[in-house]
């Protein structure tokens, strides 16, 4: 694994490593697989942009070929904290009306983004929402939500490296890295 990763004036420090991360993945896409048994094309909805990396390592190992995949696009976040005002920037392109629809997100923090997301993807009345997270935050909570799928539970700290971002720098790295504490 990397060494310490400098960005924009920060330090971050190896976090999980890529083989860590893709034992997870192994292990949410399996649990998806058999919730999903039976379904009639399901879609998965890749939330842009820090879940790309995540969502395609996923998406091929849940191994469904009858499904269809979709992107959104949030943004709430501000260099390395949320300003607690979650906008969408690019819609649903995908008609959901009456499937089963996985959201694929890169991390729940507060969880506004992912109760806006769901509320919005309501309206389109699929069968039934789930949502899946590489990593979550849960004492970061402002909403209760509480995600289905979650590779990782991780403390309030903020992460840069495969799909994340600062200030939309550093999402290409393998592995996932941790802000150095002083
Ligand atoms: P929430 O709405 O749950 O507060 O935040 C969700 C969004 O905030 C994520 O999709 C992500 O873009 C951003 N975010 C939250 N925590 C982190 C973090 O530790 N690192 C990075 N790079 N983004 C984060």
């Amino acid at each position: 694994m990397d060494n310490k990763v400098k960005v924009n004036g920060l330090t971050f420090v190896p976090y999980l490593t890529r083989d860590k991360i893709l034992e997870q993945v192994k292990r949410v896409a399996s649990e998806i697989r058999s919730d999903l048994e039976g379904s009639s094309e399901p879609v998965f909805i890749c939330v842009l942009n820090g879940a790309f990396i995540f969502a395609a390592d996923l998406i091929r190992e849940i191994g469904i070929n009858d499904c269809k995949i979709a992107f959104v696009r949030y943004a709430s976040y501000e260099g390395t904290s949320s300003t607690g005002h979650v906008r969408q920037l690019t819609g649903l392109t995908e008609d959901v009306e009456g499937r089963d629809v996985v959201i694929i997100e890169d991390i729940v923090d507060t969880g506004l983004t992912a109760v806006k997301m769901i509320d919005d993807l309501k309206k389109a009345q699929p069968k039934s929402v789930r949502f899946a997270t590489l990593l979550h935050k849960p004492e970061s909570s402002r909403t209760g939500f509480k995600p289905d799928y979650v590779a990782f539970a991780i403390p309030p700290k903020f992460i840069i490296g495969y799909g994340l971002d600062l200030d939309g720098k550093v999402r290409n790295l393998h592995d996932i890295y941790v802000i150095e504490e002083d």
